[in-house]
């Protein structure tokens, strides 16, 4: 009876409605906003009125107990906008009090940065969006999205080439793959080749190491002389995906079981090659492949990257965590040359990409990070400075591009760049040259920037 009425009602509402269109018969369907697609992710969607919107950022899984500084992530779609008057967008309830200009598409392909006119910041520090559409669905994110889907699609792209081989060494918690790329010449002697060893999205909506791994595997895969002389000497393992369940809820840090797989590398305490039993599994199939590849006879991983994207202020650029320092600070002579092939790596990465699109080295890394369970602590563990492990973060503001901001194939360049050092890393003649221009633009006498730890952002890696 009671939906009866409601039904009535409702009829008589529209009724009036359209006798009140003086003639227009077209009713104008409502905007709607929604988060239900791959990657997707939003809190309550509050419409205050037909251009106005006040959207929540969610806790990864809804999960209320996570720290405010996980929420970052959002991606939405907005169905039937208004495209003859701008629609506004508050954004409430971001961990993050930075400004930054999100994203829009009209087909999810194409994706153009907001113009700084169009987004402000409000007196509690959220962001408001205000713009004009010009077509009615458009899809809104806080950064590039990349997908589980773009993944398998651009591996698509790539399968075949016979310096590829794409294997599946294990599966996500919910059943998908965990897929891994090994780039190499086949025809070359293995014996004399290096390993090295690369995962990204262990975060899940850091997407900025898919866009640096497209460009490495690009390049790698480009046919050039460099590319040649490179595969014939090197064996490359990438895990392009840790996260991938993360990724597909779209989570910004966790996993669907809220875990941050980046701090769950527990030492087995027998036998610190292994890991605890209880590890979640993208944990254990990563960390086995990498031992694997330690104990297998053939060449040992000498380089490890573990790949991530940092909130920050706009005008942060690429930097690293690289750990430990000199003797001359206090460090064993093991813990200085592990120091010593991290800056030497980031020296060859600046000269190869631009000296002002990275953060200069800070003088002292810390030995910190030795205490939690890591990726970057495994390798140290049992190998020191053997494998010269590192954290790459990646940016997403306009640090070296001003006045735009950064977009997929900056980071693409980053990642060709970054093939070009890995060469130089293992060439001392190359080493050198590479150094004599970076030394020439950074400063190593410069210490951490301000925003350093603990103000740094994303691998504060709790
Ligand atoms: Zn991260």
């Amino acid at each position: 009876m009671y939906y009866t009425k409601m039904a009535l009602s409702a009829l008589i509402i529209i009724m009036l409605s359209l006798l009140s269109g003086c003639g227009d018969t077209t009713a104008v369907p409502a905007t709607t906003v929604t988060a239900s697609f791959e990657s997707g992710s939003i809190g309550a969607a509050v419409k205050l009125g037909s251009t106005e919107w006040q959207l929540t950022v969610a806790d990864d899984n809804n999960n209320s107990t996570l720290p405010a500084l996980w929420r970052s992530w959002w991606y939405v779609r907005l169905d039937n906008a208004v495209t003859n008057a701008p629609t506004t967008i508050t954004l409430k309830n971001s961990g993050w009090f930075y400004y930054y200009l999100p994203i829009y598409s009209y087909d999810q392909k194409t994706w153009h940065r907001f113009d700084e006119a169009e987004v402000t910041q409000n007196q509690n520090n959220e962001l408001v969006v205000r713009k004009q559409f010009t077509q009615p669905t458009v899809w809104v994110a806080r950064f590039y999205p990349y997908t589980f889907t773009d993944l398998e699609t651009y591996l698509k792209q790539i399968v075949g080439n016979r310096f590829l081989e794409i294997q599946i060494p294990g599966y996500s918690q919910n059943g998908r793959p965990l897929y891994l790329l090994k780039l190499t010449d086949p025809n070359s002697p293995v014996v004399t080749k290096k390993r090295i060893f690369i995962h990204a999205r262990t975060h899940p909506a850091e997407t900025s190491p898919s866009f640096l791994l497209e460009g490495l595997i690009n390049s790698l895969l480009s046919g050039s002389s460099d590319a040649a002389t490179l595969l014939a000497g090197a064996e490359f393992y990438i895990f392009p995906m840790h996260n991938v369940d993360g990724v597909i809820a779209g989570n910004y840090r966790s996993t669907p079981k809220s875990e941050n797989l980046e701090v769950m590398w527990y030492l087995d305490s027998s036998n610190p090659l292994n890991l605890r039993a209880d590890v979640p599994q993208e944990v254990a199939v990563v960390q086995q492949y990498a031992k694997r590849l330690m104990t297998d006879g053939g060449p040992p991983v000498s380089i490890a990257l573990n790949l991530h994207a940092s909130n920050s202020e706009p005008d942060i650029r690429t930097f690293f965590f690289p750990h430990f320092g000199t003797m001359a600070q206090g460090y064993t002579a093991s813990q200085a040359a592990l120091w010593d092939k991290q800056l030497r790596f980031i020296d060859l990465l600046a000269a190869r990409y631009g000296a002002d699109l990275l953060e200069p080295a800070p003088e002292d890394g810390g030995a910190g990070f030795a205490n939690n369970p890591f990726p970057e602590t495994w390798w140290w563990v049992n190998f020191q400075d053997q494998v010269m492990a590192m954290t790459i973060e990646m940016t997403y503001g306009r640090a070296g591009f001003a006045p735009r901001w950064v977009a997929p194939d900056d980071t693409r360049q980053l990642g060709s760049a970054l093939a070009l050092a890995i060469a130089d890393y293992y060439s001392p003649a190359a080493a050198k040259t590479a150094r004599k221009a970076a030394d020439s633009t950074i400063g190593r006498t410069l210490l951490y920037p301000a925003w350093y730890p603990p103000h740094a952002v994303d691998e504060l890696k709790y």
